[in-house]
């Protein structure tokens, strides 16, 4: 290492401030005040647009997440309002819909709920028996 890279480190550390606050005052001296305004505005921009972007995403994900059980097995499925999602426990094809998951059927198929019914309410009243 010869002098000249000792010089340059030297000069990385308060030297780099230095230089940084002469150029700032020389620019303020010579009326040039609106380039230092508008890089202080560029920076903080820089620095809040990340801020601001990773807000808007958890403000956007809050409202159009879906978590509900997958209405073949059951299983708890998450996903995007709107979009299709993939039950891992069954393979279904799922849609998120009013917070709630419907499966995805080709047109022509009327996709039904099977109910169970108790069998007392089957049974015909006592006056219709025999
Ligand atoms: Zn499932």
């Amino acid at each position: 290492m010869n002098q000249n890279d000792l010089r340059q480190l030297n000069f990385s550390g308060l030297g780099c401030w230095l230089t940084l606050f002469a150029t700032v005052w020389l620019l303020g001296a010579l009326g040039l005040g609106w380039l230092i305004k508008s890089f202080l505005v560029l920076m903080v921009l820089l620095v809040l647009a990340p801020v601001v972007a990773f807000l808007g995403f958890r403000w956007w994900l809050r409202r159009n997440l879906v978590v509900a059980q997958c209405p073949v097995c059951n299983a708890e499925v998450t996903g995007v309002s709107g979009m299709q999602a993939t039950c891992l426990n069954c393979g279904t094809q799922l849609k998120a819909e009013a917070n709630q998951f419907k499966r995805v059927v080709s047109e022509g198929i009327i996709d039904i709920d099977a109910v169970e019914v108790n069998v007392e309410a089957v049974e015909l009243p006592p006056s219709e028996r025999d």
